[in-house]
């Protein structure tokens, strides 16, 4: 059997989902961080999956509740469910709700408010997404015991593997989710938790502006990412400068803590770098990137939010990272110098890039763009 560690950025249009798929013990192990928004993405998935014959996820990760990291996972699990042919032996994901204890008795109602409420509205439905999720990761996995909720407080078993090395550097901790929500309803003064209100009252009661809240409560969500970095090791022993950071969305305040924590930033450096929260601005941060020094940097990116953010791509060249994106940008509302990005994808609207370590030929392949993905194509 070859051996070879595969990790893949796919190709998903704006939000984020990689697969990395290594030799461990004579058969081919498989980890899935994120898995993007839409169907089409969950078909991605499946492809690389048949691909290279996955016959068990030993490890899923849904880095934070956003729909753009896990609506495209429910999708995927559905499909899984339906043909019994994946089990899952380990899961890190955000944690779900807890207790009942929310003020807003309707706050679903505000979904069929139109034009109003957008973050707001974005945070119920991932706080759904997510409980939705959890759900039928119970219903995957091998042993419930294997569910965790990671963070630095409560670490997960991090030594599950013979030939990657996983180590956990954020979130310092998670918030169940439906107190992310209560954030987005958050009023200074106003109702205690034990009242309960509809949102008619909530609207009449509400002091401040509901998506500045919702923004609020959307970065602590960001911030909550599961960040961790994968180095090869055993049989790939030879690699072990390739280590692969995995960031999620995590903004400069999950960045702030982990530069200071002098635990922690030790074990950021990372020949590649997942960018977090798709190239914005409120996402690494330079002083982050001088601890990751990264030689390769991933952005996934879609057509939406004029992203990767130029601010992003500039900290990234000064570090003289070669800067791979999965996804040229033309939105003509914000424009990127994408010409500049190397490998950002010229054929076809999505571009995945694959790293391929193969320990019997002693070389790393890196191919951007068409070769590996071609669903939903032209
Ligand atoms: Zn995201
Ligand atoms: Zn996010």
């Amino acid at each position: 059997m070859k051996k070879e560690i595969k990790i893949i950025f796919l190709d998903i249009g704006h939000g984020d989902s990689s697969v990395i798929t290594f030799s461990e013990k004579g058969r081919k192990a498989c980890i899935i961080v994120d898995g993007g928004e839409s169907k089409k993405n969950k078909e991605r998935i499946v492809e690389f999956l048949e691909k290279e014959e996955i016959k068990a996820i030993d490890l899923l990760v849904a880095t934070h509740i956003d729909q753009d990291h896990i609506q495209g996972l429910n999708y995927f699990l559905d499909d899984i469910i339906k043909e019994k042919n994946l089990r899952i032996r380990y899961y890190w994901g955000p944690r779900p709700e807890e207790g009942k204890s929310f003020y807003v008795n309707d706050y679903e109602s505000l979904l069929e408010k139109p034009g109003k409420y957008t973050t707001t509205k974005y945070i119920i439905q991932s706080v759904a997404q997510n409980e939705r999720l959890y759900e039928k990761v119970k219903r995957l996995i091998v042993d419930e015991a294997n569910i965790y909720f990671p963070s630095l407080e409560a670490p997960p078993p991090l030594d599950i593997f013979e030939n990657v090395q996983l180590e956990l550097l954020g979130p310092y901790r998670q918030i169940p989710s439906n107190e992310i929500k209560a954030m987005a309803f958050a009023i200074p003064s106003g109702p205690t938790t034990d009242e309960i209100l509809t949102i008619e009252d909530f609207e009449m009661t509400v002091e401040k502006d509901f998506e500045a809240m919702a923004t609020k409560a959307h970065q602590n969500a960001n911030n909550q990412s599961i960040v961790f970095r994968l180095t090869p090791k055993g049989v790939f022993d030879e690699f072990k400068s390739w280590q692969f950071l995995f960031t999620g969305d995590a903004e400069e305040e999950s960045w702030g803590r982990m530069v200071r924590d002098e635990e922690i930033n030790k074990k950021l450096e990372s020949k590649v770098l997942k960018v977090p929260h798709h190239g914005s601005r409120n996402g690494i941060t330079e002083e982050g990137l001088r601890f990751v020094k990264p030689s390769y940097s991933v952005i996934s990116v879609g057509q939406k939010h004029g992203l990767p953010d130029k601010e992003t791509l500039s900290l990234l060249k000064k570090c003289n990272s070669n800067i791979f994106c999965t996804e040229r940008n033309e939105d003509q509302r914000n424009p990127v110098p994408c010409s500049k990005i190397k490998d950002c994808p010229k054929i076809g609207r999505y571009g995945p890039i694959l790293f391929a370590i193969d320990a019997d030929t002693g070389k790393v392949k890196i191919t951007p763009g068409d070769e590996w993905c071609r669903v939903g194509w032209g």
